[in-house]
């Protein structure tokens, strides 16, 4: 199994050269070790004595893996350089992204993973030089791990703007109460950014749209993980429930401007679903190539699969998925790049199409491997799972819908239309 990348006619040689370095990287160093270092998961197939041999096994491995990511100098690449990272330009990290995301679990070894990458990233825009001191650079490094605290169990999490958790003034320090859930990478995180209505100077309690991010050490008191939330059948996971009771942090973790949340979490969430989109393109690959590839060498009823034309008909239906997807994304990416003030829209239109893309391509290459597809054998039955969840995570479909809509119809309502062609 190897990625295959040739150089996009037409396109910046520069990020021609970025692909073919990066798919060097996966081909030779990650793909060829993805099982091994994975195996630990597999939880109940090994015994206690295998499991903790492999989860060794994949430490050492993912670093020296990493160490090799850093010498190509492609390590944090959405990063600037400043603080580690490669300092790449936002179009260059979309074709980055596709290629990554072909190999499981590549992120982490590319120092991109979610949630970290995001909190860098606003960390980066809006931390003081003691914020970025005390929790950026560590976090670049990999030495801290972080998440991001917004959504709401008693309050629509698809908006945002109704969320209760309070941030009190008291003196020089925040007093935060509230309930959260759904706060990813929550067991490991070493702080959260936690998404707060707070009091401004005046003493006054911000208004429902004007939220405050407080940076919370995961170790302070009244930080109550309640559990890691059960999904799709598992008995855990690393999406958590918090209860924050009377949680004193200093003033100084206040991050950006008292009541500019809501713009610090859009920006965070906004451009990065290109990347979402970009990461769900390279898995698609994937589950193309392993649907393809199957069909060449799997007999049923006297005969190939490639040569049945219902599996004709998944592979050209898959092929059309595919490159929509791609090329819209492509497309919402030269928007952002180029500060296009239909970027938005087009933002929108991929977080929606493109993880149903990504569900329908997956789902075929599941069927044609019958029951192998839904195994641990394969990575198919995770992909899944996560091109489901991300017809709701960062927003669910319907209200990037209503803001497609809503910016459409501005259009013709101002009467100038949509331009053809944009
Ligand atoms: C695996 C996973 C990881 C996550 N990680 C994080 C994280 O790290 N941090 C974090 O803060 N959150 C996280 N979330 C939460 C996620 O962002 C929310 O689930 C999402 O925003 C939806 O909010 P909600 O669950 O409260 O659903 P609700 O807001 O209750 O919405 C329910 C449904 O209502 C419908 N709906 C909403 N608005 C409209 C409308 N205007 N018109 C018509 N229908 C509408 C949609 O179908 C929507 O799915 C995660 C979620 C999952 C599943």
């Amino acid at each position: 199994m190897a990625i295959n990348v040739t150089p996009i006619p037409g396109l910046d040689p520069a990020i021609n050269d970025l692909r073919r370095r990066t798919a060097h990287l996966i081909n030779t160093e990650v793909l060829p070790n993805e099982e091994e270092m994975w195996r630990s998961r597999r939880g109940a197939e090994l015994t206690e004595d295998e499991r903790e041999t492999s989860r060794r096994r994949s430490i050492e491995l993912r670093e020296q893996i990493k160490a090799k990511v850093f010498q190509a100098g492609l390590w944090a690449p959405h990063l600037p350089k400043e603080y580690g990272g490669a300092g790449l330009d936002f179009l260059s990290l979309a074709y980055m992204y596709e290629i990554l995301a072909y190999a499981v679990g590549a992120s982490s070894l590319f120092g991109i993973a979610a949630p970290n990458s995001g909190n860098a990233s606003i960390l980066v825009k809006y931390g003081t030089e003691e914020q970025k001191r005390k929790w950026l650079l560590p976090l670049i490094a990999g030495e801290m791990e972080s998440g991001f605290s917004m959504t709401e169990p008693d309050h629509a999490g698809s908006d945002p703007r109704s969320i209760e958790t309070e941030a009190v003034r008291d003196g020089d320090h925040w007093v935060i109460n509230g309930h959260k859930w759904f706060t990813s990478n929550g067991i490991d995180a070493n702080f959260f950014i936690v998404m707060c209505r707070a009091n401004d100077a005046t003493g006054e309690m911000g208004t429902p749209g004007r939220m405050t991010q407080i940076i919370v050490p995961t170790d302070t008191a009244g930080v109550n993980i309640i559990r890691g939330i059960g999904v799709f059948g598992h008995a855990t996971s690393d999406h958590c429930e918090i209860r924050y009771e009377n949680v004193r942090v200093p003033i100084e973790n206040t991050l950006g401007l008292v009541g500019q949340g809501h713009q610090a979490a859009q920006d965070r969430l906004g451009a990065g679903r290109v990347y979402h989109c970009m990461n769900s393109i390279g898995q698609m690959w994937r589950a193309f190539d392993l649907m393809v590839e199957r069909s060449l060498v799997r007999e049923v009823h006297g005969g190939l699969l490639k040569d049945k034309q219902f599996i004709q008909g998944f592979i050209a239906e898959s092929y059309m998925d595919l490159q929509s997807a791609r090329l819209m994304t492509i497309n919402a990416a030269e928007k952002v790049a180029n500060d296009d003030p239909d970027a938005r829209t087009a933002i929108s239109a991929i977080k929606v199409f493109v993880p149903a893309a990504f569900h329908r391509v997956v789902d075929r290459a599941i069927q044609v491997w019958g029951g192998a597809g839904v195994s641990n054998d394969l990575p198919l039955a995770q992909m899944y799972l996560t091109a489901r969840v991300l017809r709701l995570a960062d927003g669910p479909d319907e209200v990037h819908k209503i803001l497609m809509a809503k910016n459409i119809i501005h259009r013709y309502e101002e009467g100038t239309g949509w331009n053809f062609g944009t």
